[in-house]
């Protein structure tokens, strides 16, 4: 019998469980909030949300951060990344690809759901294949890249080739993997959503659900809104994948409450920059390598924010240097922050950068200036961005909002998204997301 079955969310989570039950012949329509954009123009969609913080004294400043004494005594802001549009955040993302391995960390995303009694293993392998995963090779990466990795081995730590979710037969090393991926050789989930489309699968853009319509404790269709018009789309099987910022508020308007949007997570990351004359690390691929530290890693990053506070300590330090973006190198401290945060009922974001979380940076940041110095960067130049989350997650997590099957208190309805992602795994979560839906369209037969 031909299953009618409404997907909502185009992203990572959305576009594989599409692909994957349109190939099983299920009749699918998939529904986006946002437009269906030009390939290049992804960095349009990146939107910000500022995230307030729980305790009154706000959030930590530079200092009470690294200890260091690198920044001025600034209270730190925070904020989240994400995109909205066909294929969702993953548009935007930087092609990290990474198989959650106990080893690297022990509760990663693997450890996590085999708590849950699930078992990815075989998914993992099969979305690495799709999407074309394999380490940055050695000729992919750039010279300074290269000098990190090399100054690393001076100090005694090891920086391994990132897996990518790129085709290196089509990647011209352009850097701009970002926003705007020109030869296409990034995988993004557009690519599944086409592979669908391709399959029957009906792709609905502009279409912002607002509710899961439901009765006696099935459901039975999704309310929104379609060209400024309510519309109501009927069906007894509905998968909400709409990202960890927009699942919550959906599930809560649908009556569904308990446990939702209260253990928010979002992988903080801070960036360590300093002065290096002609490094040019903004036009090499962006996170090439890495180095693994249990619940944090760290790569070499290059942030638009480090030019120019770079460039006001050297004003400080009444040094006249002249601070372009081709002079600065950067190294990314990415940590699995505590899930203290919480999203309120209007949908904004709480959250602490807890004493934990504050320990994991001063870690990262000591092993990152030492890197930066021992790279030959100018020791009194080396500055911090501001911290911010792109991996929001544990906003309807397994376990307490869904079970083993991904299906929420309603029959019929599933979340496969990062929301259902039990705690921070401090890694990039697209290819743990991509096995979580390919695992729910076996469940979902
Ligand atoms: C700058 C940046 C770089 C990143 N780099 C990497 C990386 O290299 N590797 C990695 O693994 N991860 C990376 N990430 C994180 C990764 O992109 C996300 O964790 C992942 O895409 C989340 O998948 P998702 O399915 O939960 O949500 P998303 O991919 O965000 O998809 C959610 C979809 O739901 C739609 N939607 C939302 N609300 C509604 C509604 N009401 N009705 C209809 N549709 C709706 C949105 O338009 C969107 O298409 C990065 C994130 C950022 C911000």
């Amino acid at each position: 019998m031909i299953q009618n079955t409404i997907i909502i969310g185009s992203g990572a989570g959305g576009a594989t469980i599409a692909r994957e039950l349109s190939l099983k012949k299920h009749k699918i329509k998939l529904l986006d909030k946002g437009p269906l954009y030009q390939q290049g123009s992804a960095a349009e969609y990146l939107k910000l949300k500022k995230v307030s913080s729980i305790d009154k004294s706000g959030l930590p400043t530079g200092k009470e951060i690294n200890n260091l004494n690198l920044n001025e005594d600034n209270r730190f802001s925070l904020q989240l990344m994400y995109s909205e549009g066909l294929g969702g955040t993953t548009t935007i993302s930087l092609a990290n690809a990474c198989y959650a391995c106990s080893s690297c960390y022990t509760d990663s995303t693997t450890t996590q759901f085999q708590l849950q009694n699930l078992e990815l293993y075989n998914e993992f392998l099969e979305a690495s294949k799709e999407m074309k995963v394999n380490p940055l090779p050695f000729d992919f990466r750039g010279p300074t890249t290269q000098k990190m990795v090399e100054a690393a081995e001076n100090l005694d730590f090891y920086m391994e080739a990132m897996p990518k979710f790129i085709d290196f037969d089509l990647c011209n090393k352009c850097g701009n993997c970002l926003y705007n991926c020109k030869p296409g050789a990034k995988w993004d989930a557009r690519d599944y959503v086409a592979q669908a489309q391709k399959k029957g699968a009906e792709l609905i853009t502009d279409f912002q659900v607002k509710r899961i319509l439901n009765c006696q404790g099935k459901v039975t269709g999704v309310e929104g809104i379609y060209k400024g018009e309510k519309k109501v789309l009927n069906s007894s099987q509905v998968v909400l994948s709409a990202g960890a910022l927009n699942t919550p508020f959906i599930l809560r308007n649908s009556g569904i409450t308990e446990g939702v949007g209260e253990e928010f997570f979002c992988d903080l990351f801070i960036t360590v920059g300093a002065y290096l004359k002609d490094a040019q690390l903004n036009q090499e691929i962006p996170m090439g390598v890495k180095s693994e530290f249990g619940p944090y890693f760290i790569s070499p990053h290059y942030s638009a924010a480090l030019p120019p506070l770079i460039q006001e300590k050297y004003k400080n330090l009444k040094k006249d240097i002249k601070v372009t973006p081709d002079d600065v190198v950067g190294i990314m401290i990415k940590i699995a922050d505590e899930s203290r945060g919480f999203m309120d009922k209007n949908g904004d974001i709480h959250k602490d950068i807890t004493s934990r979380d504050r320990k994991l940076f001063q870690e990262g940041i000591k092993k990152a200036t030492d890197l930066l110095i021992e790279m030959s960067a100018d020791p009194e130049s080396v500055v911090l961005s501001p911290v911010r989350g792109a991996h929001p997650g544990g906003t309807a997590p397994m376990g307490k909002v869904v079970n083993q099957d991904m299906q929420t208190s309603l029959e019929g309805l599933y979340v496969v998204d990062a929301s259902i992602i039990p705690r921070a795994p401090g890694r990039p979560p697209i290819l743990t997301i991509v096995a979580l839906a390919k695992k729910l369209a076996q469940i979902m037969g």
